[in-house]
């Protein structure tokens, strides 16, 4: 997971390049554009909705994508067309060389993105006291933090590790370094954190960050989850109109979150009604686990193994050929709602969320 024995981005390109200029696109007519890469799947958290607590087998060492590998797939996706890259985990910041894979990413160019692709993260925020200002130095813009409560016992409690006024502090880092927009994410749960929405909403409104809130989906890795502890996105919408003043934002696009201006603004607040109210209509990400596999939806129960065509001396087409049959098998929705519906193999912290 080094990033030693990187040959120069240009160096790599294959005599056949991969058919830049054609999206990728599925059979469904939507086209890929953002790209999820899990930089690990280890994390210093064990958050109950994601992780026992006794962690799950962390993918063997050498299945894992060396950092030129990584490099070399996301510039072949970027030739492909995707123009956002978000980096995700598990704890993306555990990985050793994040940042270099940062400087690395901002510095991808193709024809049709000439100021290169645009790079977020996704983070729980304990590293960022040393880490937010050299990840602001090699590009990065815009980061989302995880914090579902405010309250240190309860904090310890969701996360089994007592490390909320560590993620504070990270908040403030990425404040201090000049992240923005941020983002601070909430998994609503019922009888859990669900009576702190308002205080939630408050704690990011006073800083200039979005509150956003995400109903929660199967993808635990105890296969534990049940609808019925998941707050749903009108139940969070009911319970801040009681309190602000909430403004529909308008058309989201292909984004994920639906968004709100709280008190006439400049604060809003977003939520993402993955469960209720599915955007898989108009979704555009596809997902790289840190072992190169890549999965064309986060519930996708099959994947497509690019790590061997990396390792067996494939072209650049080949693989890009690999992107595109991926996308081939992509299903319209993600059928949580189906009676024949089955949680995927993997947990978030192996996807990548
Ligand atoms: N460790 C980082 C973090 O927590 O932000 C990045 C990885 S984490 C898997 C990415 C996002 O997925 C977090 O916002 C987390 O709250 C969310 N998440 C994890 N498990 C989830 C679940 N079962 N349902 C909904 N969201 C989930
Ligand atoms: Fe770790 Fe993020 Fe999963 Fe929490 S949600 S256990 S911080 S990967």
């Amino acid at each position: 997971m080094t990033g030693d024995e990187v040959a120069p981005e240009q160096a790599q390109r294959s005599a056949a390049q991969p058919s830049a200029g054609r999206p990728l696109v599925d059979r469904h007519g939507r086209i890929h554009r953002d790209l999820r890469i899990s930089l690990t799947d280890r994390c210093s958290l064990r958050c109950t909705y994601c992780m026992p607590a006794e962690g799950v087998p962390w993918l063997p060492g050498p299945t894992l994508l060396r950092t030129d590998e990584l490099i070399r797939l996301a510039r072949i996706a970027v030739d492909l067309g995707v123009e956002e890259i978000r980096l995700t985990g598990g704890e993306p910041l555990l990985r050793p060389d994040a940042v270099d894979v940062v400087a690395r990413l901002t510095a991808l160019r193709s024809p049709a993105l000439p100021h290169g692709p645009e790079i977020s993260l996704t983070t729980n925020a304990l590293r960022l006291p040393a880490l937010a200002q050299p990840l602001v130095d090699a590009g990065l813009t815009r980061v989302n933090i995880s914090l579902d409560t405010l309250r240190r016992d309860r904090f310890r409690e969701l996360t089994r590790r007592d490390r909320l006024a560590d993620t504070l502090a990270g908040i403030a880092a990425a404040d201090a370094a000049g992240l923005a927009p941020i983002k601070i994410n909430a998994v609503a749960m019922r009888g859990v954190n669900e009576d702190e929405l308002v205080d939630l909403v408050r704690f990011a409104s006073r800083r200039g960050y979005e509150m956003r809130f995400i109903e929660q989906m199967p993808l635990d890795a105890g296969h534990v989850w049940s609808r019925k502890a998941m707050v749903t996105g009108p139940e969070i919408i009911e319970t801040l109109s009681a309190v602000f003043a909430l403004q529909p934002v308008g058309a989201r696009g292909s984004a994920p979150a639906e968004r709100w201006i709280v008190d006439g603004g400049p604060s809003t607040v977003g939520v993402i009604a993955s469960v209720t109210q599915p955007f898989c209509g108009a979704c555009d990400r596809i997902r790289l686990t840190a072992d190169g596999q890549l999965r064309s939806c986060l519930f996708a129960r099959t994947e497509t193994d690019l790590r061997t065509p990396l390792r067996d001396g494939s072209d650049d087409a080949a693989i890009a050929a690999a992107m595109r049959r991926c996308l081939e098998g992509k299903l319209p929705g993600h059928g949580i709602d189906d009676p024949r519906f089955l949680q995927p193999d993997r947990p978030m912290s192996a996807i990548g969320g």
